[in-house]
């Protein structure tokens, strides 16, 4: 197992305080690695400084073979990724292999294609005497800065854009889930030359905080939770670096009385549990229409009761654990508290089973209302919530009613019905008789206090990357 950090093209190991790294299915420690100190992180910060001079000058057509290489490394050693990220995530490792492996080999294959044609306007001469053209230009040095959840495919998200668009970088994983970093290690000293990314340890108020206040740093890119992008805005302001931010979400899934509930219920059961909830695009808190609340939760209810987890046999489990203790600890808070409140009703789960590891049984919460903590806070675990809406302008207006803008889905048979519907919500996407499908070609991020920024896509490239107009007289 790879245990150490990447400073320049060094393996280093961490000088600070110690972290354990728990295997979430049976809370027990993989391994202990300690976290960068402030010399160290100045050494990596220090080292993409120095690699940027060369880098920055470097083809869109020399990144995009970097580029290339390293999605055809993950893909050569795509069991051994597999076997590792499911280790420190708890993921069921079919699940890995099958849905995130491939799409983080293609998150690199895209920007690969993507840095040689980056769109601009036309140079041209729009004062007579002088003629005008765009550039696109890296920004410097980018602290990225990732969350527990998809460790791998985080870290693709952020590097694939920013080296791709002529950055350098200084990673920093979660210090919960560092192992596929690490390996990654490996892969981008073989490729890529030194210092062009860095990878650092250790926690967010130490490791982070020092990350995102470093003078040399000109932008930080960060997935996390919305009180930790705040603090980052915070860091920025300082400097005025800039930020590139996806936080939380809460994902509003509006079921009109003519959806078919088939799909409805079948969708749900996939993209409200999908990685155990651990997901910011989750269909968490759904809105039914009248004719179909009762049925929906009646279905909904079967449906997840029957999800499998913690079994011995890894290919039968859907989902994992939650990442910790204290996640579970808060997913079951949130549950209590619903259970307390009459008018809701736990009608399947609503507790942690029995056994090692940081399980939480799949849960359906039905009758919850708008004002109700589980439909407003992002819970982050297999809690989903049923509310009844009479009125479409009532399920639009409380599906808007949210500090959170990242995701959301309607469901039914009209597509006047769903296009209207789509157009009033504030949601950085909306899905129509579907949830949670997300392809490199199109964008991922937020708005309100989801963040802003985004993820995949030509856009994503767009933010690693800085207009300027230069402009010649003759
Ligand atoms: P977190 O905010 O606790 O941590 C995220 C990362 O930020 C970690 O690497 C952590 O060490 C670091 N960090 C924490 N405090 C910091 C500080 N003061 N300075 C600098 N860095 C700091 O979030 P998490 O618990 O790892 O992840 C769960 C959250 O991430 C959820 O809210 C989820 O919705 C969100 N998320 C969002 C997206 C998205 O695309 N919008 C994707 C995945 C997760």
């Amino acid at each position: 197992m790879d245990t150490q950090m990447l400073i320049g093209s060094d393996f280093k190991s961490g000088t600070e305080k110690e972290e354990i790294v728990l295997n979430p299915k049976t809370g027990e420690s993989i391994v202990t690695l300690p976290e960068a100190s402030e010399s160290q992180i100045d050494l990596a910060v220090t080292a993409a400084e120095t690699a940027f001079a060369k880098w920055s000058r470097t083809t869109p057509a020399e990144r995009s073979g970097y580029l290339l290489k390293i999605a055809d490394r993950i893909e050569a050693e795509a069991d051994a990724f597999a076997a590792l990220e499911a280790l420190n995530c708890g993921k069921p490792i079919n699940a890995v292999k099958e849905d995130e492996i491939p799409a983080i080999v293609d998150c690199y294959r895209f920007f690969a294609g993507a840095v040689r044609c980056v769109p601009g306007s036309a140079g041209g001469e729009y004062m007579e005497g002088h003629t005008s053209m765009i550039r696109r230009d890296p920004i410097g040095i980018v602290a990225s800065i990732a969350p527990w959840n998809y460790p791998l495919m985080m870290m693709a998200w952020k590097l694939a854009p920013a080296i791709g668009g002529g950055n350098t970088v200084v990673f920093k994983p979660s210090e919960q889930t560092p192992l596929t970093a690490l390996k990654m290690a490996q892969i981008l000293v073989d490729i890529l030359p030194a210092g062009v990314v860095n990878i650092v340890l250790g926690r967010g108020q130490s490791v982070g905080s020092a990350l995102i206040n470093h003078p040399k740093v000109d932008m930080v890119s960060i997935t996390g939770d919305i009180a930790t992008g705040k603090k980052v805005l915070e860091a920025a302001a300082k400097s005025v670096k800039r930020t590139h931010l996806e936080l939380g979400g809460k994902a509003p899934v509006i079921v009109f009385d003519d959806a078919d509930i088939g799909a409805v219920v079948e969708g749900l059961r996939a993209f409200g549990y999908y990685n155990a909830g651990q997901d910011c695009t989750a269909a968490c808190r759904i809105y039914a229409g009248p004719k179909v609340y009762e049925k929906l939760v009646a279905d909904l209810t079967s449906a997840v009761s029957d999800i499998k987890y913690g079994l011995d046999d890894d290919a039968q489990n859907e989902i994992g654990p939650l990442i910790s203790l204290r996640q579970r600890d808060r997913v079951a808070s949130f549950v209590e508290r619903a259970s307390e409140q009459k008018h809701m009703e736990i009608t399947t789960g609503g507790a942690s089973p029995d056994g090692k590891g940081f399980f939480y049984q799949p849960t359906v919460i039905a009758g919850a209302t708008q004002q109700d903590e589980i439909v407003r806070r992002e819970v982050f675990g297999p809690v989903v919530s049923v509310t009844p809406f009479s009125e479409v302008d009532e399920a639009v207006r409380w599906a808007n009613d949210s500090d959170y803008g990242l995701a959301s889905s309607i469901w039914t048979k009209d597509v006047s019905r769903a296009m209207s519907t789509a157009a009033q919500l504030k949601y950085g996407c909306t899905w129509i008789n579907t949830h949670f499908m997300l392809v490199n070609e199109m964008p991922h991020g937020g708005l309100k206090q989801s963040g802003y920024g985004k993820d995949m896509s030509v856009y994503a490239l767009e933010d690693y990357t800085a207009v300027r107009h230069v402009m010649i007289a003759h």
